[in-house]
């Protein structure tokens, strides 16, 4: 081998040990079609990234007997990110264990394998999408964030259990100072990249749980007197996100509190079909560490047929390169870059309307991947 060649050889090798390394989890039903295409716009970007294939959800389980195979599990902890599409379908919600049933035996352990406390979904209407808002006009543009905890509270508290022949239920709320402190933490570093606005949002008139998490989270905005801290009740809250969404930049809050929240929120920018969202962990090689999915299903009525729109798990890359890769100059071209194909009229099924030009999943893609070359 000449010099020149082994030196092309070496270079090679620096690169691909220099990448990063996104585990790419396309999953069940749509997800695969959906992924492939926030693949095709984040090589578009033209990052050094390292994607690698893993098998996850049902497909799994049925080459492997697993829906969260070792192989995968191992990519997934040893990459600066994951990019997963969906898991889940019909085909598989009668599994035996539940155990190994997608959603729980994936998507939760994936969730409680690698600590990922932190889910954050930005809902955000898109301009050219307004109408699609069920709120009337401008009242439905909004651009916030819900920072809700995702590993605490009353859907991981022992005991959870039936008595008393089944006729009695219980599920236990629980949350720990140094739970509230992380996500706290998180939703700090999240307002500082957006307006300094936080609304934390619980029942402290009502639990102990919530009268904790509010001592907490005033004590730290003593602390971080740069950013605005208000409380909310919940019920107050829900009602609020409908009579002024525009009020609300960064909404902090506990597990089912968010759960709830957020799909609400979302619901106001219109379409699931282009909602992202991050779930964080602990920073991994000095980086912020995150699974990064669309916010919804594996839309089983329509996989495979080019119908499913790939813009969530497009924004999920963008979400990807801004919070893990901390490359805002590229997530903000993404971002632009979706805006600009949706003014230009090009939609897919579900975001159809009279006087656009109706197009497939990788025609959407391949059209934003466009704007990046
Ligand atoms: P879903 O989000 O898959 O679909 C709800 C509706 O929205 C369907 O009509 C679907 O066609 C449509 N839709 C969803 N995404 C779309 C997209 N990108 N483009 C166009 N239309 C889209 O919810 P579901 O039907 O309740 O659930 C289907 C399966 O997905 C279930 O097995 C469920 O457990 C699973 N699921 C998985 C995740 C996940 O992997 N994170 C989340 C939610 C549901």
């Amino acid at each position: 081998m000449t010099i020149r060649a082994r030196a092309r050889v070496f270079s090679f090798i620096i690169r691909i040990n220099m990448a990063f390394k996104v585990a790419v989890l396309p999953g069940d039903g749509i997800g695969p079609e959906v992924t492939a295409e926030a693949v095709r716009v984040l090589k578009a970007c033209g990052g050094d990234y390292d994607f690698q294939e893993a098998l996850v959800g049902g497909i799994a389980w049925e080459k492997t007997g697993t829906p969260l195979p070792n192989e995968t599990l191992d990519l997934c902890r040893t990459a600066d990110a994951i990019l997963m599409g969906a898991v889940g379908g019909p085909k598989y919600d009668n599994i035996q264990p539940p155990s190994l049933r997608p959603e729980i035996g994936a998507l939760l352990a994936l969730r409680r394998e690698l600590e990922l406390f932190a889910n954050v979904r930005p809902a955000k209407t898109l301009p050219p999408l307004l109408n699609a808002s069920p709120l009337k006009g401008d009242h439905g543009l909004i651009d916030l964030v819900v920072v809700r905890e995702l590993t605490g509270g009353i859907y991981f508290g022992e005991p959870r259990e039936r008595r008393e022949n089944g006729t009695v239920a219980v599920d236990t709320c629980i949350y720990s100072r140094s739970e509230i402190e992380r996500i706290t933490e998180r939703a700090f570093s999240i307002a500082r990249a957006r307006k300094r606005e936080i609304v934390s949002v619980d029942k402290a008139n009502v639990l102990e749980t919530s009268r904790l998490w509010r001592e907490v989270v005033t004590e730290m905005a003593g602390a971080n007197k740069d950013v605005k801290v208000t409380h909310m009740l919940i019920d107050n809250c829900a009602m609020q996100l409908v009579r002024d969404p525009k009020q609300f930049d960064v909404i902090l809050t506990e597990n089912m509190f968010g759960d709830v929240l957020s799909d609400e929120a979302s619901m106001i920018t219109g379409s699931l079909g282009l909602l992202p969202s991050a779930s964080l962990g602990n920073p991994r090689n000095g980086k912020p560490f995150g699974l990064y999915e669309p916010v919804h299903g594996s839309a089983p009525d329509i996989a495979g047929q080019g119908r499913a729109n790939p813009i969530a798990a497009i924004l999920s890359g963008a979400m990807m390169l801004r919070y893990t890769f901390n490359d805002s100059v590229n997530a903000d071209r993404v971002e632009a870059a979706v805006e600009q194909v949706l003014g230009e009229g090009l939609r897919t099924a579900d975001i159809f309307e009279k006087g656009t030009k109706l197009i497939s999943t990788v025609e959407m893609g391949s059209a934003i991947a466009a704007k990046l070359a």
